[in-house]
């Protein structure tokens, strides 16, 4: 029997990663989760983080000569969401087969990965090169996977321009728990944060960028990021039972997110919401009112 239902983070640093003895318990490893639904294999983001759930997976594969159907769910691809994918070592395996979800189309999105292979900077060529099967589909309309909905929502995130998307993404259980992943988005007065509210209303968990303090933010408005006070108000605003806030600014250390976690318990507005920033190989089951963390 699997996990229960929920989402195990592999890397939750923004921007790039930032191994030091002071980011070892938060993680230093840049986005990639893991929604954990039954046996399968469903990853959103391949930011470095992916390195680590690649070589667990790898023991299946050497061990167990286990067939992975594996299931990559791309926010967008801004570096520190896809550049762990070349380190994601089941891809050199004829026996994986990884369907990709992407927010633009196929050639977009076959563009952008493929570069990552590319001989200049490594020594493939081209994404086509990899001995697993990789069917890029485009994200147009919500998918079930074995009773699981996916479904996506555009968001605000420094997009250039109206068509390069950057997705929320919803994990719907059939038994009604529900996982909205906002990794970067930034929380500000508009249609598109208004969206992402509607999106994730009473979700199980909702996951949500919070790179900034306020006074980083001030001058940094517009960059696609939200700061930590608003992710959490859009988490009261969604009536989320769980905020878990992620892509933590590279230079943010342990001491100042457990810091900055204490006095986030004693302010008032906050006390209506259970949240916590997420850790790095930590899983988090999503359970309704009863949100559990394990390891
Ligand atoms: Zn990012
Ligand atoms: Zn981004």
């Amino acid at each position: 029997m699997g996990a229960s239902y929920g989402i195990k983070f592999w890397g939750t640093r923004g921007l790039i990663s930032s191994p030091r003895k002071d980011t070892a318990i938060y993680g230093g490893n840049t986005t990639c989760m893991q929604i954990v639904y039954k046996d399968h294999l469903i990853i959103v983001d391949t930011g470095f983080g992916a390195c680590n759930l690649g070589e667990k997976l790898m023991q299946q594969i050497l061990t167990h000569q286990a067939k992975l159907q594996i299931h990559i769910f791309y926010t967008h691809f801004h570096w520190d969401h896809i550049q762990g994918l070349p380190f994601f070592h089941p891809i050199y395996f004829p026996s994986t087969t990884l369907n990709i979800y992407s927010p633009l189309p196929v050639n977009v999105a076959h563009q952008n990965l493929d570069q990552l292979f590319d001989g200049s900077y490594s020594p493939f060529s081209g994404l086509s090169s990899m001995a697993s099967t990789i069917n890029i589909n485009e994200f147009s309309k919500a998918v079930m996977l074995d009773g699981l909905m996916v479904s996506f929502c555009p968001v605000d995130h420094a997009n250039k321009d109206e068509n390069a998307h950057c997705f929320a993404l919803k994990f719907q259980a059939p038994t009604g728990e529900s996982i909205v992943i906002a990794t970067d988005h930034e929380a500000r007065d508009n249609k598109k944060n208004e969206d992402l509210i509607n999106f994730a209303k009473g979700a199980t968990i909702l996951v949500h960028d919070a790179q900034f303090t306020p006074a980083e933010y001030s001058s940094r408005q517009g960059w696609g990021h939200s700061t930590m006070q608003s992710a959490l108000k859009n988490g009261i605003a969604a009536q989320a039972e769980r905020v878990l806030l992620t892509h933590h600014h590279p230079h943010r250390s342990d001491e100042e997110i457990t810091r900055t976690l204490h006095e986030f318990k004693e302010i008032a507005e906050f006390k209506s919401i259970s949240f916590d920033f997420a850790k790095e190989l930590a899983h988090y089951e999503a359970v309704r009112n009863n949100i559990k963390r394990t390891a």
